[in-house]
């Protein structure tokens, strides 16, 4: 090993190169046949940079990791972490507990993940439901047919024929960001563009939709993968 470097990588490339990642692990690619005197070259020329990168890096949140369903792990729901524990009988599987947090089946840690997407699912569903329904009785929208999906990139859609999409991971931000989304593809029903009158609209049924949107630029992009 070599000071400073956390992982080396040997492959059929013919430059070395350094990158530091989030969270500020230093990663060394070299050609197969690098020697060690060159490498530890490189790097010592380089310490500088590498001391720099390596402060930037390790104030950036680390890219989310996939749960593994193990007792205390945490789970994003609705904006907040909450514990997972693993209890000797759940019938329906996962269930989230008020002042507890998740409970799943010892047995059941392998279908976590279908678990876990189909309680994000229902509860995408029922939060949503409830936004468009408030909504619509206040300012008069006529929303098409609700669709839950498990858009990775995109939190809600809205179609020609006015039915609307929400990503199920709409469930893992904050409430006030679910409201955002929900208001926004409402105002899409009476305009399909992103114009002046669109946002205008936007404004006019939800005065703070600045902040939720904001959120959503910085976090939304760093959720921690369902399935
Ligand atoms: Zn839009």
């Amino acid at each position: 090993m070599i000071e400073g470097v956390d992982e080396i990588i040997f492959s059929k490339r013919k430059h070395i190169t350094l990158t530091v990642q989030p969270g500020g692990k230093t990663v060394l690619r070299a050609p197969l046949r690098a020697k060690e005197g060159t490498l530890r070259a490189f790097v010592e020329a380089q310490a500088d940079w590498i001391t720099r990168a390596q402060r930037r890096m390790a104030s950036l949140p680390l890219p989310p990791k996939p749960y593994r369903f193990v007792e205390g792990e945490e789970i994003l729901y609705m904006g907040a972490r909450y514990p997972l524990h693993l209890v000797e009988k759940q019938k329906s599987g996962l269930t989230f507990k008020e002042g507890l947090g998740f409970c799943l089946a010892k047995g059941r840690q392998a279908d976590g993940a279908k678990l876990l997407e189909n309680f994000m699912r229902a509860e995408t569903r029922r939060l949503c439901q409830a936004y468009l329904s408030h909504y619509a009785a206040l300012k008069g929208f006529k929303p098409g047919a609700l669709r839950i999906n498990n858009a990775k990139t995109r939190w809600g859609s809205c179609s020609a024929r006015n039915s609307l999409n929400f990503s199920l991971r709409l469930a893992m931000v904050p409430l006030a960001c679910l409201e955002y989304v929900v208001v926004h593809e409402l105002c899409h029903t009476q305009y399909h563009n992103h114009g002046a009158a669109f946002w205008g609209l936007v404004e006019e049924v939800l005065p703070a939709y600045k902040t939720p949107r904001a959120w959503l630029k910085k976090y939304g992009g760093n959720l921690p993968p369902i399935s």
